[in-house]
């Protein structure tokens, strides 16, 4: 299940931006962001934000990110199908 508030977006950005997200989080987190083009585009300016400040790489991609957009993709085909019910 992605994150279906904005807000509960909001609050994990910083968590997510330094890494100490859980890999749960991030799922969940870029799930909604896959759907929001509102948080996208925040989430876009917090970490343009942060490279800027020389905090985190932006070719430093999580280990873990191809599971991640694996569950990313899964939840947005559910989401569609539901959309054709
Ligand atoms: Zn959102």
């Amino acid at each position: 299940m992605i994150y279906l508030k904005c807000s509960k977006v909001i609050d994990r950005i910083s968590d997510i931006i330094d890494g100490q997200a859980s890999l749960f989080v991030r799922m969940r987190f870029y799930g909604h962001l896959m759907i929001c083009k509102n948080c996208r585009r925040y989430f876009n300016q917090f970490k343009t934000v942060h490279e800027l400040a020389g905090k985190v790489s932006s070719d430093d991609l999580p280990p873990d990110f191809d599971h991640v957009m694996a569950f990313v993709m899964d939840e947005i085909e559910k989401q569609d199908e539901k959309k054709d019910v």
